[in-house]
């Protein structure tokens, strides 16, 4: 063993309530925590990038950066849809659908998972949609089973919208509900009521012929546990293939970020609270025979593969198109320019869309092998095949005091998150990379 009197920043607090208690703050989860952290880096020559090495996994992401009505809680980056602006974004995106769809079929990649995300893709009118997805289909090199998922906000559909999404190519609906109950949604800036969406996510239902995922999100103000029992409840009587669940929290650029901070609202509910909504959530839906396939997403046995989700969140390869959309391959991230218009000009001047790069790092391949193990729930050391020395001394020591702290227990595989531990996933997951990180 190396120093044990050295500190280490993650140790979890040991008591009688870990899902409560472990920590005081949860780190951000996933590719933000490099997107915070890491260093920029020349932008390279793309089909040099991509053939650097054949991905393992290979998706794609297109993103629709446009909303109608802005919700409370949301703090991504979303414009109003001018008719002009939607109509010049959507040739700039179908253009770089064909560039990039080229590239990676002159390179013979695969995409296996697509996700149309936003924003609200499902802003676009029908005959928008049946384009974009004609051109998808044209230029897209697509496994014969990819994962095709498109995010929809229930209050843009209408009847002839979801007849071109039910005839297209779409095989996955993720639908962004945050709250069944009326007076919570219309708090969060959400018109329909629970009656409304019920009707409209039983129509889905019963005419589509592929998956649907909903998502919620928990501590919504004026939410209760109660109203989040009936939340699940609900998504699952709806029979959703697939239910994700999120915390809460005031992200800065969001609207209810700034009422909070000029005390205009309440604070939101701090996190020994949050955590009893997820142990919750992890019960009902586990009650209504849903298994986990992540650390807040359950689906119906062998049915959503939740593929994309899983390849973004392992660190696998992921080709980006269009504004704020970000990419990644070989421990290297990429994101491209976050303003519609300058997105718009860059594609029509036949410039490249890309305004950050974040080179690889050297112990990248260590780095993503800890996410991965993090995200399946099952820690195994010897399947990351640390040096030994301080690093490794250290890692073990995380280990065994999160598992003296209720975080994680022996199984056959390893050591397995527990509830608690998977609450905190973010912060092991973070911990465990920053002892490979050459700034640490
Ligand atoms: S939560 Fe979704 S629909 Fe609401 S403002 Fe954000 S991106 Fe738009």
């Amino acid at each position: 063993m190396g120093d044990l009197n050295q500190s280490l920043p993650f140790m979890a607090q040991k008591s009688d309530n870990p899902l409560a208690l472990a920590f005081s703050e949860l780190k951000a989860g996933g590719m933000m925590m490099d997107m915070m952290t890491r260093k920029s880096g020349p932008i390279p020559d793309w089909p040099s990038f991509w053939a650097k090495r054949r991905p393992q996994f290979f998706g794609a992401y297109i993103n629709i950066p446009f909303c109608q009505s802005i919700c409370g809680f949301c703090g991504f980056y979303k414009v109003r849809p001018e008719p002009d602006l939607l109509k010049s974004y959507l040739t700039a995106l179908i253009s770089e659908i064909r560039r990039q769809g080229h590239l990676a079929s002159d390179l013979d990649l695969k995409i296996s998972a697509l996700y149309l995300g936003g924003g609200t893709p499902s802003i676009l009118s029908a005959s928008e949609i049946e384009r974009l997805f004609s051109e998808i289909k044209l230029h897209l090199p697509l496994t014969d089973d990819c994962e095709i998922t498109f995010e929809a906000r229930l209050s843009t559909l209408d009847e002839e919208k979801l007849k071109v999404i039910f005839a297209s190519s779409i095989n996955r609906l993720s639908i962004g509900i945050q709250s069944f109950d009326t007076s919570v949604r219309r708090e969060a800036g959400r018109k329909d009521s629970r009656e409304e969406i019920i009707e409209k996510l039983s129509l889905i239902r019963e005419n589509f012929s592929g998956l649907t995922v909903i998502d919620l999100i928990y501590g919504l103000p004026g939410q209760s546990l109660d109203i989040f029992a009936s939340d699940l409840d609900l998504a699952a009587s709806c029979k959703a293939h697939g239910v994700a669940f999120y915390l809460l929290k005031a992200v800065p650029g969001s609207l209810w970020h700034k009422d909070i901070t000029s005390g205009l609202k309440s604070p939101l509910d701090g996190l020994a609270k949050l955590s009893e909504y997820y142990a919750l959530a992890v019960k009902k839906l586990s009650t209504h025979g849903l298994e986990r396939s992540s650390n807040n997403h359950f689906s119906l046995p062998s049915t959503d593969r939740n593929r994309y989700n899983r390849l973004s969140m392992g660190r696998y390869s992921i080709m980006a198109f269009g504004a704020g959309a970000g990419g990644n391959h070989e421990g290297s991230h990429y994101y491209n320019t976050r303003q519609v218009s300058s997105y718009i000009e860059k594609i029509e001047q036949k410039q490249d869309p890309v305004a950050l790069f974040q080179p690889s790092q050297p112990d990248y391949e260590i780095q993503d092998k800890i996410s991965r193990q993090v995200q399946s729930g099952t820690i195994n050391l010897d399947n990351i095949e640390i040096e030994n020395g301080q690093r490794r001394d250290n890692f073990e020591r995380y280990l065994e005091q999160w598992q003296s702290a209720g975080l994680l227990y022996q199984s056959d595989g390893g050591l397995s998150l527990t509830t608690a531990g998977y609450f905190w996933s973010p912060n092991l997951e973070f911990a465990l990379r920053s002892l490979f990180d050459p700034k640490a």
